[in-house]
């Protein structure tokens, strides 16, 4: 019997951490960081729930920190390694976790003197953690332990992102990672897996579909189209790996195009940054199209009016250019960053756009502006909203509907097979749950539930 566990992503979204275990060996598949409320990120101090010393190996999907953001936390529990990932992911979660690391400790230094809890973990484990990365490619089994093993498949969510499979206990599961959506504008298409006994699949946008039609590039031109009539200010809270990338990628195209009006347009996301130079260096995992790009033109995330500011003297000076002008600034869901400062500046102003392209998490600002908020606070400041605010859903990263059930199958189960839901709100997991026993009445298709286990 190899049995699944659920700590994290089961009957919501973030938190990513199933435990494998067989007759012999334990191994964890991501280990996430519970984002959106106070109330659900208390989670992230509750204690693990199975001993890390006992594990045998991690495999991680990829670099969101739903799926990253405690790996330090197994660490200091006595988590001795290896953390097998794809080499793009290993580059990316080291940022990912610096940066998570530093916005902790200023959080916590900002704080001193008042009773607060310890932090999650310290630089130690961090750099511990980051030392025991082993990058591994796509489609190679790897070796857990005796038999066991994972092999990672391309996702087409983010830069090197993986579904994994993982043969543990002579079983088959499969765990989808997070999906992409397709045409995705700079990966592949997620890569067919064979054959499965269990397959624990995301279903972030279970039963959504999403309007293919509309196409990005149109979209933005309408946006910078509205600013630059109003001398306004078009404001782009964007996650900094991927979505960041694939903006810079769009404006590159509108240039080409002819299309891009004479505007500074600032990308002002230090990680973002960083992440960017991850992108240039691995041009294997593109998509077909944008290989072709590249080989044709070497500066695909460039353009006129492109300003990188990296230091926080530069980012002040973004307030000194007149409008029209355009601002990509993390964090995606606005509660923290460099977008908090633009928010508070712009957000007022009725000739600003502030242009949505990234999933709201329930609790965050990102999602109150986005509910209709008429007034937000930041940094103690009491703000009223006057801003245009524009919700597109063709940039999620994340498989529709549609998307879902095409990857699901291209999956054999085996007879007996299982199906488990994971990483989605619990109404949209319903949905999903009930569709897909519709399409597949002869297998066992559950929701995961917290704490609880799954056999095979
Ligand atoms: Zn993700």
């Amino acid at each position: 019997m190899t049995k699944v566990s659920f700590f994290g992503a089961a009957g919501e979204v973030t938190g990513s951490n199933f435990l494998i275990e067989t007759e012999e060996r334990k191994y964890v598949v991501d280990c996430g960081l519970f984002q959106g409320s106070d109330q659900n990120t208390e989670h992230n101090d509750e204690p693990l729930a199975y001993n890390a010393e006992e594990i045998e190996a991690v495999v991680v999907t990829h670099a969101h920190l739903d799926h990253i953001g405690r790996l330090p936390v197994l660490v200091k529990n006595g988590f001795k390694g290896p953390i097998y990932m794809t080499a793009a992911t290993a580059e990316l979660t080291g940022l990912v976790l610096k940066d998570a690391f530093h916005i902790m400790m200023s959080n916590f230094e900002r704080r001193e003197g008042e009773e607060q809890k310890p932090m999650l973990y310290e630089e130690a484990d961090l750099n511990r953690t980051l030392d025991m990365f082993k990058p591994i490619p796509y489609h190679k089994p790897q070796t857990l332990f005796g038999e066991d093993s994972v092999t990672l498949f391309d996702a087409g969510h983010i830069l090197g992102s993986s579904s994994a499979l993982v043969r543990a206990g002579e079983k088959t599961l499969v765990f989808s990672g997070d999906l992409g959506h397709w045409p995705n504008t700079l990966l592949p298409h997620p890569d067919k897996i064979g054959a499965a006994d269990m397959v624990i699949t995301e279903a972030t946008y279970g039963g959504v579909e999403r309007e293919k039609k509309q196409d990005k590039l149109e979209v933005i031109k309408s946006a910078i189209d509205w600013v630059q009539e109003r001398h306004g200010v078009l404001l782009i809270p964007a996650f900094s790996v991927e979505r960041s990338q694939e903006l810079l990628y769009l404006l590159h195209e509108l240039n080409k195009l002819h299309q891009l009006p004479h505007m500074p347009i600032y990308f002002d996301s230090p990680l973002g940054i960083e992440a960017l130079e991850v992108f240039k260096h691995h041009q294997e995992l593109y998509s077909a199209e944008v290989k072709k790009e590249e080989s044709t033109d070497r500066e695909i995330f460039d353009f006129s009016g492109l300003v990188i500011t990296p230091t926080s003297d530069e980012s002040k000076e973004i307030n000194d250019e007149p409008p029209p002008k355009i601002i990509i600034a993390g964090s995606g869901m606005m509660d923290g960053g460099r977008i908090a400062h633009h928010l508070k500046r712009y957000i007022s102003h009725p000739n600003t756009l502030l242009l949505v392209v990234g999933y709201q998490a329930e609790g965050t600002l990102g999602r109150a502006i986005v509910d209709g908020a008429k007034e937000i606070m930041i940094t103690d400041d009491r703000i009223p909203v006057h801003a245009k605010v524009e919700v597109v859903d063709i940039f999620s990263g994340h498989a529709d509907n549609d998307d879902l059930i095409e990857w699901l199958k291209n999956i054999h189960l085996s007879t007996g097979g299982k199906v488990v839901i994971v990483h989605s709100d619990p109404d949209r997991s319903k949905v999903y749950c009930d569709e897909l026993k519709k399409i597949m009445p002869q297998t066992d298709i559950s929701v995961a539930v917290i704490g609880e286990s799954v056999g095979i």
